[in-house]
């Protein structure tokens, strides 16, 4: 193989993130994809039906951006073409992470939604969770389903499935799904406990004043049932 540097270095960090995924239960065994743009050479991804927790650089998928293979012979996971639908809605993205986090799928399965305002630390660095409509895995439903949602915001939790999040790296994209799996946890125990009570728009106006003052720029859907004053500031939705 004759990689250059970044590619060897990216296939490594592709593997890398997927094994990360796989000890901290986020997957099991052959679940969830994990891609990164290799520069304007394509996109890298994990490979279709292979173990995430043993995987090697040599069996990354290359392809472009229409999920065609562009060298080497690995085909690439079942659900390319929402790797590849989600890059072409966020240009400004790199990499991403799909999974299938218990705590998070659960809340879908169960029909109660993400899209709250209640961890303050996950309002500043994160915003809210947004959930997508239901689409068959491995059909172009998939893709479909999250392409409104992904334009508006950096992490989606899909329903009865899993979980999608952008980066501007792999590490910043695993980050987001960390986050969503950990708020998730957070509320199954808060609910448990009696109750999930959310913050109020004036505690949220002040957590958006730091995030602000902070140059936090994810895209989210935050937050207009908040009843937060977002209009005009980085959380706007792109056209
Ligand atoms: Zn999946």
């Amino acid at each position: 193989m004759s990689w250059s540097d970044e590619e060897a270095a990216l296939r490594g960090a592709v593997c890398q993130v997927a094994r990360m995924a796989y000890d901290k239960g986020l997957i099991t065994n052959v679940d969830g994809n994990f891609s990164v743009r290799l520069g304007d050479r394509g996109i890298l991804i994990t490979p279709a039906g292979a173990p995430k927790a043993f995987l090697s650089p040599e069996q990354i998928a290359h392809i472009d951006l229409n999920g065609n293979v562009v060298s080497g012979d690995t085909r690439p996971s079942t659900e390319v073409t929402m790797h590849v639908t989600a890059y072409r809605e966020r240009p400004d993205m790199r990499a991403i992470c799909h999974a299938h986090p218990k705590h998070a799928v659960a809340f879908t399965l169960a029909g109660l939604s993400l899209d709250l305002c209640v961890i303050p630390e996950v309002v500043v660095t994160l915003g809210t969770i947004p959930t997508a409509p239901y689409g068959t895995p491995g059909t172009q439903e998939l893709p479909d389903s999250l392409r409104e949602t992904i334009r508006c915001s950096d992490v989606v939790l899909l329903e009865r499935h899993g979980a999608l999040t952008l980066g501007t790296s792999l590490i910043d994209a695993f980050r987001k799904l960390e986050v969503i799996e950990h708020t998730a946890t957070i509320l199954y125990y808060a609910r448990t406990l009696g109750g999930v009570k959310e913050l109020s728009p004036e505690q949220v106006q002040k957590l958006l004043d730091t995030r602000a003052r902070l140059g936090v720029k994810t895209q989210n859907t935050l937050c207009s049932k908040c009843g937060a004053d977002v209009d005009g500031g980085p959380y706007d939705c792109k056209p």
